[in-house]
């Protein structure tokens, strides 16, 4: 299991692969106009004023996952903002700003690693780092 999906900001139209905390086998889909993001307070104080960069702004976000094999509903949520995107080629120059967001909590908990079944690994640890998965320290 590739921990390095997690770790990753991702934009709204290309949400990473994360796996299903249920069956272990799917992986979750974004369910359909469950993607809901939000201003911050700071950011809708200084947004209209004339210093305010594009950059500045922050966002937290909140969504509905679905697995596509045993359609499980998993919760997420995190932060975000914005960044600028520079294009240089042959034709054009340019540069364009896009949304960025950053999942901090998944609920349930979604599987960073596999945990082996094993009589070495008492239930309660196996319980404890479930649970540890569903934040994502970033
Ligand atoms: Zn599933």
């Amino acid at each position: 299991m590739d921990a390095g999906v997690f770790i990753k900001s991702f934009i709204e139209t290309e949400i990473p692969q994360w796996p299903c905390p249920s069956c272990q086998k799917g992986i979750l889909m974004l369910s359909e106009k469950s993607f809901h993001y939000f201003e911050t307070a700071a950011t809708k104080r200084e947004m209209n004023s004339d210093y305010f960069e594009a950059e500045w702004t922050q966002y937290v976000f909140t969504g509905v996952l679905s697995c596509n094999i045993c359609e499980e509903s998993v919760v997420f949520s995190g932060d975000g903002g914005v960044e600028q995107d520079y294009e240089h080629d042959e034709q054009h120059s340019g540069s364009h700003f896009y949304r960025f967001f950053t999942p901090r909590y998944f609920y349930p908990p979604v599987p960073i690693i596999r945990i082996p079944a094993s009589e070495k690994v008492p239930d309660d640890v196996t319980s404890l780092l479930t649970k540890s998965f569903g934040v994502v320290l970033v």
